[in-house]
């Protein structure tokens, strides 16, 4: 199915049966020699699309709903955030709005994605719009009917995490209720490999996972799946220090202070993320109210006017007193701590 979307200044048409199939007019790429066509990565559609000063959404992280089937003791969001599920019928029109407004690749996550009543409907509406979708799940409950879904609608990728090969283990410390769960996890990523969806595994490399992860990464090596891992632990949502579960790292040596500085990537041009109460925001690492607006209150516009007013307002301003985070994330708003006057309003970000 094709469909032609207008996104800023661009038009481009986008093929629901390809996993990107995004196309754009000729006028919008620079010349080239000869006129063999010419094939995009996703930073340069996106440097494309958002040319200019202004803010599009085009990218998003989504976190459908905040429940899940595994009740992993280090997961930053279950257990940790209590919102009722956003059902498809409640935030139909404001997504088609925020696809108007130019949304063009979004990541459905969680919570456990395929446990929200709407999400193939979610799924298969966003495909259906022209939106590239790619998935993150823990892969216990895709069914036969996902299968088919995602035949017919190819996700970018699907993103499988890992946490044990053992069925003992995935119930005894990852709380799944079902003595084959592991059995069953890795099942699923096979039929989505035998399905020809782009499928890879990840594994959250910490204390509870390190037993694990040897034979997660032998067991990806035989089915010949790609799998990467991150040590990166995240806090809870509702401020729990879950630092405990970090894997020691070794000793880096000590890097030179620069100046760090709020929004120092993209994010400012076409970054956009929504919690499980369908509120957005900059970037899945900014936690602050002061820039997360609630799109079913005050509207879809109104939302994306708010917030890209408040991104223009601390972008590229410098983090006071910075000097540990040095490059990336480390460096950005996220990872500081917001100043604030008397009557409690943001006045800048400083050094934590
Ligand atoms: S599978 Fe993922 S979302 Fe579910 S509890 Fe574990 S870490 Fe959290
Ligand atoms: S934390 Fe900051 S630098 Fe990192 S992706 Fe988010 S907005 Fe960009």
């Amino acid at each position: 199915m094709e469909i032609i979307r207008k996104i800023g200044r661009h038009e481009v048409l986008v093929e629901s049966s390809e996993p990107c199939g995004i196309y754009f007019e000729e006028s919008a790429l620079e010349p080239t020699s000869g006129d063999a066509a010419v094939i995009l990565g996703k930073k340069e559609m996106l440097g494309i699309l958002a040319s200019g000063d202004d803010y599009l959404p085009l990218t998003c992280r989504w976190e459908l709903l905040d429940r899940c089937n595994f009740s992993c003791p280090f997961c930053y969001i279950v257990g940790h955030s209590f919102n009722k599920i956003a059902r498809f019928s409640e935030i139909k029109s404001h997504l088609a709005e925020l696809i108007e407004e130019g949304l063009l690749f979004c990541t459905l996550t969680g919570g456990e994605v395929t446990i929200h009543p709407d999400f193939k409907a979610i799924y298969q509406f966003l495909k259906e719009h022209g939106v590239v979708v790619e998935v993150f799940t823990n892969g216990y409950s895709i069914d036969d009917e996902l299968i088919e879904l995602f035949r017919s609608h190819p996700p970018i990728a699907v993103e499988v995490s890992l946490y044990s090969v053992d069925n003992e283990r995935l119930g005894k410390t990852y709380g799944v209720r079902d003595s084959q769960g592991a059995s069953r996890v890795l099942e699923n990523v096979l039929r989505l490999k035998r399905a020809g969806i782009n499928v890879t595994c990840k594994t959250f490399l910490n204390t509870v996972t390190s037993p694990d992860i040897k034979a997660i990464i032998l067991w990806c090596k035989n089915n010949e799946i790609e799998h990467y891992s991150s040590s990166e632990v995240t806090q809870g949502y509702d401020g729990a220090d879950l630092g405990s579960y970090a894997v020691k790292k070794g000793n880096h040596s000590a890097r030179e202070p620069k100046v760090a500085v709020c929004l120092p990537c993209k994010t400012k041009n076409y970054g956009s993320a929504i919690n499980a109460s369908f509120s957005i925001y900059p970037c899945p690492s900014i936690m602050l109210a002061d820039c997360t607006y609630d799109m079913r209150q005050i509207g879809v516009a109104e939302s994306l006017r708010r917030m890209k007013a408040f991104m223009r307002r601390f972008q590229d301003t410098e983090i006071v007193g910075s000097g540990c985070g040095t490059s990336g994330c480390a460096s950005c708003m996220a990872y500081a701590k917001p100043v604030r006057n008397e009557a409690g309003e943001l006045l800048h970000f400083a050094q934590p």
